[in-house]
């Protein structure tokens, strides 16, 4: 395999989370393997403060193997440069790391079959914060079966791996692009008062900690 230069400066200094791509390729562990063209791994910051979470890869993220670059994910990229996060400072992935056809939410036998990738980028990744992106990654890591429209704004946490991460849930670009009302109250005025909230708490924490160690409990496993 042949990489190119950035793949091959992440691989030589994250060589974990380069160590976790490559099964993850070839990964054939629910039905979504048997219909997708690529597997999505995620991209971004090995070391990021801020991880982005959406539900899983759409048409255009299946055709080139990256999250989040068709429409939706152009108008993500906008969002976070609006508080100053270029899309190389985070980390952006999804629950289920194959498409869904038609672009349907994930089943939770592909949720079961899949999370453990994503466990495993957040283990290493060490976020201080996590953005959950519309229902699915929300519902995922609050553990709640609370719609996103009720969720959204409000700071949950994340303990999978022990040591709470912070969450904020927002709506997924992809309502935005639907429903892109931006007057005070509206889809787009709501997100815009949630991705300030997460630069806030960002400026806030300050620079990441080297000695958080998150670890995989046994109850999220069996
Ligand atoms: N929607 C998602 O939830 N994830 C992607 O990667 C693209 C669109």
């Amino acid at each position: 395999m042949t990489l190119s230069n950035a793949a091959q400066s992440f691989a030589d200094t994250h060589p974990e989370l380069e160590a976790l791509r490559v099964p993850c390729l070839s990964c054939v562990a629910c039905k979504l393997a048997g219909t997708r063209r690529n597997v999505v791994f995620g991209e971004g910051d090995p070391d990021a403060r801020v991880m982005f979470i959406g539900e899983g890869p759409g048409e255009e993220e299946d055709r080139t193997g990256r999250p989040f670059v068709g429409r939706a994910g152009q108008l993500l990229d906008q969002i976070i440069a609006a508080v100053q996060l270029p899309r190389a400072s985070v980390f952006i992935g999804n629950i289920v790391k194959c498409r869904p056809p038609g672009n349907r939410n994930p089943e939770p036998d592909e949720v079961a079959a899949c999370d453990g990738w994503l466990l495993e980028q957040i283990r290493l990744i060490r976020p201080q914060l996590i953005v959950t992106l519309g229902n699915v990654p929300t519902q995922w890591a609050l553990g709640t079966t609370q719609g996103i429209t009720k969720l959204r704004g409000q700071w949950g946490e994340f303990k999978k791996l022990g040591t709470p991460i912070a969450v904020m849930p927002m709506l997924h670009p992809a309502y935005l692009l639907r429903n892109p009302v931006r007057t005070v109250g509206g889809p787009k005025w709501q997100t815009w008062q949630d991705i300030k909230a997460v630069k806030a708490r960002l400026d806030e924490l300050g620079s990441k900690p080297a000695d958080v160690v998150l670890e995989i409990e046994q109850t999220t496993l069996f």
